[in-house]
């Protein structure tokens, strides 16, 4: 097992005559036995950052360590990682076990050892009786399971993924994360896990990093990301139904929004502000000040979206299944000042 760490990682491709940079100057380490997750839109540059970490890819400037040692220069065998990826990337004409046994063999392993890591591989990933089938006579979810077996058979330093479970429907990817959590758990070695789901980086992650346009946002613990995003990207990338954003000037450290009449202590430190609110925080109560009348009401089982127009713009509460609001009905709005996100309105950064 191993630490990772980043340091100005720039990645720029050819591109006509010149060349275009997607990843620009990462900065980051990732403990011994962490499970990171990499969450971001499609084309922010995940797959290029786990790809260099692999050595699939060449780094362009900066420097990539596994443990202590400079991995740029190492071929991608030489590295001593596992990636498992989106497609499996299994052999079709091998068997289960074939599959798994493959990067052993290669790497002249004795026989009864192959055996007995495919072995408790198998076991543990519930592969065992599967073992002689091929690649085609499995679920998508034996494939995959096969595709972890073969990366844990390896007792790798390091294990990459990338978008492993998108390929599988949602009731198996809720199970494969929990399989990949308890894998984790299992073995404790350093993990990176890329997806552009943020539940999925949510419930994996000890701690996560949120990228946009090959630029890490914020690296933190799930709880910091979620009740302290660093910016409003963060914070409206990271939760359903989204954070609600209300731009609005705070004078002498009282917030308002003309002809809104919601009035909250503020940051004094600048004049046009955005104020977050998530949904969950954002309540109705009769004789609140801010006033706002219902659009549409969503139910989803557990919980109730209601969406009200108010005259600071339209926002989105979350509320329980018994809430007996309709469209139309005139709402009060309240937001206690602890649950207040406060963001320079420019820059759009947290505000301390
Ligand atoms: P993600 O995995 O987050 O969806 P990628 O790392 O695959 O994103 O891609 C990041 C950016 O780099 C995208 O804009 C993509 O088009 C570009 N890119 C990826 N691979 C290549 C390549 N081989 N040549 C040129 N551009 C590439
Ligand atoms: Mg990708």
């Amino acid at each position: 097992m191993a630490s990772l760490s980043f340091h100005g990682v720039i990645k720029r491709y050819p591109q006509g005559k010149g060349t275009l940079q997607v990843v620009h100057g990462i900065d980051a380490g990732i403990r011994d036995g962490e499970f990171v997750a990499i969450v971001g839109p499609s084309g922010c540059g995940k797959s290029t950052l786990l790809r260099m970490v692999a050595g699939l890819e060449d780094i362009s400037d900066g420097e990539i360590r596994i443990g202590e040692r400079v991995v740029n220069a190492l071929e991608p065998a030489e590295r001593d990682i596992a990636m498992v990826f989106q497609n499996y990337a299994l052999y079709p004409h091998m068997s289960v076990f074939d599959n798994m046994a493959y990067g052993l063999k290669l790497r002249k392993m004795p026989r009864p050892e192959i055996q007995a890591r495919v072995g408790k591989a198998a076991s543990i990933l519930e592969l065992s009786a599967l073992l002689d089938r091929k690649p085609g006579q499995l679920s998508g979810g034996q494939r995959q399971r096969v595709a972890m077996g073969r990366a844990l058979a390896r007792q790798p330093q390091l294990f990459l993924f990338d978008e492993p479970l998108s390929n599988l429907d949602a009731k198996l990817r809720v199970e494969m994360r929990a399989e990949i959590k308890r894998l984790h758990l299992a073995s404790g070695i350093t993990s990176v896990y890329v997806t552009h789901d943020q539940v999925e980086a949510m419930t994996l992650g000890s701690r996560i990093a949120v990228m946009k346009g090959g630029v890490v946002q914020q690296l933190g613990t799930p709880d910091d990301i979620y009740n302290r995003p660093a910016n409003t990207y963060v914070a409206t990338f990271i939760g359903s139904p989204t954070m609600n954003l209300l731009r609005g000037a705070a004078t002498g450290g009282q917030f308002g929004i003309q002809g809104a009449a919601l009035n909250l202590a503020a940051p004094a430190s600048v004049n046009e502000v955005l104020l977050g609110v998530r949904p969950e925080h954002l309540v109705m109560q009769d004789r609140a000040p801010w006033r706002g009348r219902v659009s549409v009401v969503e139910p989803t089982g557990p919980d109730t979206y209601v969406m009200v127009d108010t005259a600071a713009g339209s926002v989105t509460l979350r509320t329980d299944a018994q809430t007996r609001v309709q469209p139309g009905d005139a709402v009060g709005l309240a937001v206690e000042p602890a649950n207040a996100h406060w963001f320079d309105a420019s820059s759009e950064n947290r505000l301390a």
